[in-house]
């Protein structure tokens, strides 16, 4: 049997304000236990809410990015639960009438086409307290500072089909969200964090098959993880005769599966009912009209501008634009990295390979940011001068990227200490070049009696040999011009 895989995400993204959704008291993270939570957050009896309009502007920003709707009248509601660290019994949150709703976002496949997915809606909400089970012998311990910290939802149609796609859109959404500047994206410390709702169904059927909902997903990679582990139980619960029950499971990254938590709750167990603290928010077509014209750049907008300025390609231009900070540390670095005053396509792409390449794998090796790197986009446009101007190859390069990430000093530097300048001398590649032919009869002999396409396969050898004896510093461009020419003779 094939079977569609079918997946909704709800993420919850805190909105970056410095004081909660209904409160005046600060949202910073990390500050000491109930340090940051004042009679409003802690429920007391008397105590009435009152909105933060920035709230409210970071989500119609949210709306405007997404070209959804976003209605006239929006309504606040309590969602009613017994939890210790939610001391009023109830959350403040939205449910019939949403601040935003039915926008879409378009994600880019791994094969280059693109994708809508569409938004059902995005509600405005508080966060919640958090127990503590550390420290406490056995007892719990309760930290209000979370609790009010203004969250935005975001609900995802099921129009989600693989792992990747969900990744992909989640992806989208923080880069949206940091871009805007209306949430850090810090997923350590949980200001950005997803609920995949996940099922099957046999290939061609219209009806939506029975889901599970996988929380406790805090990083990219284990929302890929998650799914795909609860694709496969589905899929195997299924295929033995079995069935898929409604609930809530986690996913444990240690042991890379998942586990029932408890069973899902159904909306009408919350008692749901407009808050009568809140009055309903009226929006003004001149409010929404002057949140848009302050509209920062976005990342679809972004990536095709620098797919164009820069000529790179699409692909290219998409992953450098996935997050804002990538893109501002790709654009200064292209800019230092080009000697004329105007870009140019090469050390343009040089730029754009340089960093998803090497950059990365050495942020991603050391659990860094771009913020923290040691190589400032000063230093790697240096570097990258210096193989565009063909001072060094790409090879030595990445030798003076590593002196450089270490502290060695700058790629200039680097290079003049260790004696890096590529050879260019073309006496002295000549010399290499008859030396290696001389020492390699039967190669030579080969290649002259090889058809003239396999030829070009075979040079790989000599060139090699070369390159070995100038110890990478040779020009690889010159040492194959030269190689070809005295190996067509005899
Ligand atoms: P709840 O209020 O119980 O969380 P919703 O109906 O609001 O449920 O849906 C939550 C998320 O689950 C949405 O992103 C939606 O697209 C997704 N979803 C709903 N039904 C399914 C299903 N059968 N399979 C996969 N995802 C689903
Ligand atoms: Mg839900």
């Amino acid at each position: 049997m094939d079977w569609e895989v079918v997946i909704g995400l709800e993420i919850h993204a805190q909105l970056a304000t410095r004081s909660k959704i209904f409160s005046g008291a600060a949202t910073t993270y990390g500050a000491e236990a109930n340090t940051q939570a004042c009679a409003v957050d802690l429920g007391l009896p008397g105590v009435l809410p009152v909105l933060n309009e920035e709230v409210v502007r970071m989500a119609i920003m949210f709306g405007l990015a997404i070209n959804a709707e976003i209605p006239p009248r929006s309504v606040f509601a309590r969602k009613n639960y017994f939890y210790p660290d939610l001391p009023k019994g109830y959350q403040i949150s939205q449910y019939e009438l949403p601040i935003v709703s039915h926008g879409q976002i378009d994600i880019t496949l791994e094969d280059g086409t693109t994708k809508t997915i569409g938004v059902t809606r995005a509600h405005l909400e508080e966060d919640a307290g958090k127990s503590v089970h550390e420290g406490f012998g056995n007892l719990t311990g309760i930290d209000l500072n979370r609790a009010g910290t203004p969250l935005i939802e975001i609900v995802s149609e099921p129009d989600l089909r693989s792992a990747k796609e969900a990744g992909a859109y989640m992806k989208k959404i923080h880069a949206i969200v940091t871009y805007l500047g209306i949430c850090d994206g810090n997923m350590q410390e949980g200001s950005f964090r997803c609920d995949a709702n996940v099922s099957i169904r046999p290939q061609g059927d219209s009806e939506l098959g029975t889901r599970t909902e996988l929380k406790n997903l805090n990083s990219f990679r284990f929302v890929e993880a998650a799914i795909r582990h609860e694709i496969e139980r589905q899929t195997d619960e299924l295929e033995s005769g079995g069935k898929v029950v409604q609930e809530t499971r986690l996913y444990d990254p240690v042991k890379d599966e998942t586990r029932s938590m408890r069973s899902k709750e159904e909306a009408n167990d919350y008692r749901y009912f407009p808050d009568p603290d809140l009055l309903p928010i009226e929006i003004s077509p001149d409010f929404i009209n002057e949140i848009k014209t302050s509209l920062p750049e976005l990342p679809d907008a972004r990536q095709k501008r620098i797919m164009k300025e820069y000529k790179l390609s699409e692909y290219d231009s998409s992953v450098i634009t996935s997050s804002r900070d990538m893109a501002d540390f790709y654009e200064s670095t292209a800019k230092a990295a080009c000697s004329v005053a105007s870009l140019d396509v090469k050390s343009s792409k040089l730029t754009a390979n340089w960093i998803m390449g090497e950059f990365s794998a050495a942020l991603n090796r050391n659990s860094l940011d771009i913020k923290d790197s040691p190589v400032n986009d000063e230093m790697l446009g240096e570097l990258i001068k210096r193989i565009d101007d063909n001072t060094i190859s790409n090879k030595i390069a990445k030798e003076v990227f590593d002196a450089m990430w270490n502290g060695e000093g700058t790629a200039d530097e680097i290079i003049e200490k260790k004696g890096l300048k590529q050879v260019t001398d073309s006496g002295a590649i000549e010399k290499l070049v008859d030396g290696v032919i001389a020492d390699s009869t039967p190669q030579v002999e080969q290649y002259r009696n090889s058809p003239v396409e396999k030829q070009g396969k075979l040079i790989g050898y000599f060139v090699g040999q070369v390159m070995k004896k100038s110890r990478g510093k040779a020009n690889p461009k010159q040492v194959n011009e030269l190689l070809r020419k005295k190996l067509a003779k005899d």
